[in-house]
């Protein structure tokens, strides 16, 4: 059973913390044991696992990918945004995190992050307890 979480990007490019977004709906639909599954339906965005006590940590990830990755780089897709294709598959689209009794077990500083690289736009999240 697949659940789907909506995220609202503001900015082009975005990481948001999506860790309780993604603890409630495990809390809300009873999911006990298992392996959570999150999974990113989309080709200019992504999600990925870090720190979420210091936000620097974060801001530093977007701007790393901003440096490797930059905008006008002779790039062919036509759409215009193939930073965001390449950002997207740098990052992945799924993390999976261990649920036990009904708690995603992550490390003391971990955080589940979506990673915008193309927005604003509405998003969606796929979540699984498998
Ligand atoms: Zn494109």
């Amino acid at each position: 059973m697949a659940y789907t979480l909506e995220v609202k990007t503001c900015r082009r490019v975005e990481f948001i913390d999506i860790t309780h977004l993604v603890r409630d709906l495990i809390e809300k639909k009873g999911l006990k044991n298992g392996v959570c599954f999150i999974y990113i339906p989309h080709t200019t965005a992504g999600v990925t696992i870090n720190e979420n006590a210091d936000p620097s940590v974060v801001a530093d990830i977007r701007d790393a990918l901003e440096r490797m990755v930059p905008e006008g780089a002779g790039y062919r897709h036509a759409e215009g945004n193939a930073p965001a294709h390449v950002k997207a598959s740098l990052v992945g689209s799924s993390a999976s995190v261990p649920v036990e009794n009904g708690r995603l077990v992550l490390g003391t500083w971990q955080g589940i992050y979506f990673c915008e690289f193309d927005g604003p736009r509405r998003r969606s999240v796929i979540v699984a307890v498998v």
